[in-house]
């Protein structure tokens, strides 16, 4: 669910076309989309079907596959019918890279949305000595005229399309023209923008990906700006490319994703990690619910602990946590002490705040409600929570 409140306090969300994605939608008023992408092979169905079902079932609300080869575009219709019938319909998105055309064409026809890579998609001719004016006009059409099948096919089935530029892949001609910097991915953005508009498809998604932080905020912020003084109103994909894994992986991609939702930039978010996908949806949903943007777990708050400290506070808050972690949409406080405690947890449902030694109070909001010895703190806590109507067992 959204969080009504918290989103007020950010800047306000760029306002952003709404683009349907199979049962999902990106943008306009949508919450913030959760994505990823597995690692399977796609010729391999069962092990792709598998993948799919298991990051859905986690919380991945569009799950993306490369589809290197015709083969593997065309395994994609196995696939779809085989979650259909083993599981249920998934929005799917396929990522195409080298001489995509007659693989995105293929492709179109079996999953929701198509990625494309400027910077990649090869467009005959287009690529290479197109520099003066008269070259560039000739290359726009070329794009235009190689691009056409694909927009023909995603627009007569209402499917959607990603324009994803990549840092490291703009093409030639745009190195040529803007170097290798913001303005060349944003500009590479909205060539391929401009052209979809002329021929009146409209269901696009942008990405401007970056392996380096200071990069990827810069030219989704160039790109806010830009696609909006030309009324290009699209909602943004956002991500960092190859993040790396572990607690740095974590932080790399919170520090350029959360930047820029807290910017309002941003509509749907995958954070990838060279770990396990599965390993990237709480992630996600982390980044979602610290920001406010949507709130799918609870909320804890929980102080450092000090020399005033009257439990381990370490140890009760893992406690807590394990024995709420299934609810949604509360806030419980663990404070270590009556001194700053409830002072600090202001805004919390619940609060376990150390009292006296071996003695902790339970609050509702602002409220002591009781003071029990610590042995019983979370049980008391669970009781309270129930008595309040405001539990449920966990699956
Ligand atoms: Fe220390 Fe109390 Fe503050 Fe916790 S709430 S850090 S125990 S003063």
């Amino acid at each position: 669910t959204l969080d009504s409140t918290a989103p007020a306090l950010l800047a306000p969300r760029r306002r952003t076309r709404a683009v349907r994605v199979g049962t999902v939608t990106i943008g306009g008023n949508a919450p913030v989309v959760v994505q990823s992408m597995i690692n399977e092979d796609t010729l391999d169905t069962a092990a792709a079907v598998t993948a799919i079902a298991n990051l859905h079932r986690a919380g991945c609300e569009l799950v993306r596959v490369t589809v290197p080869s015709i083969a593997h575009a065309r395994a994609l219709e196995r696939i779809r019918k085989s979650l259909e019938d083993t599981y249920q319909p998934v929005p799917l998105v396929a990522d195409v890279h080298h001489d995509g055309g007659p693989i995105a064409l293929e492709v179109a026809r079996h999953v929701d949305k198509v990625r494309i890579n400027p910077g990649l998609f090869i467009f005959r001719r287009a690529r290479l000595g197109d520099y003066t004016p008269q070259d560039i006009e000739r290359a726009k059409a070329q794009i235009r005229e190689d691009l056409k099948p694909l927009i023909d096919v995603l627009g007569e089935q209402d499917k959607a399309m990603r324009i994803g530029v990549n840092h490291g892949s703009l093409s030639e001609r745009m190195l040529y023209l803007y170097g290798d910097t913001p303005e060349g991915m944003v500009q590479s953005a909205i060539e391929f923008l401009e052209i979809c508009e002329q021929m009146h498809f409209h269901n696009l998604v942008v990405s401007l990906k970056a392996s380096r932080v200071p990069v990827m905020i810069a030219a989704y912020r160039l790109a806010a700006k830009m696609l909006d003084e030309r009324g290009l109103n699209y909602p943004f994909h956002l991500g960092v490319t190859e993040a790396g894994d572990g607690e740095y992986g974590r932080i790399k991609s919170t520090a350029g994703i959360a930047t820029l939702l807290a910017d309002g930039i941003g509509d749907t978010i995958r954070v990838s990690l060279t770990e396990d996908p599965i390993k990237e949806i709480p992630v996600c949903y982390g980044i979602l619910q610290a920001l406010g943007l949507r709130r799918t777990m609870v909320e804890y708050v929980a102080c450092p602990s000090c020399g005033r400290t009257l439990f381990n506070l370490e140890t009760v808050l893992h406690r807590v946590r394990e024995a709420t972690k299934h609810l949604t949409g509360l806030n419980i406080a663990v404070m270590g002490c009556i001194v700053n405690g409830p002072g600090e947890m202001a805004d919390a449902d619940y609060g376990y705040v150390g009292r006296t030694p071996g003695i902790i109070a339970l609050y509702r909001g602002r409220e002591e409600i009781k003071k029990v010895p610590e042995s019983e703190g979370v049980a008391e806590l669970i009781n309270l929570i129930k008595a309040d109507g405001r539990w449920v067992e966990p699956p």
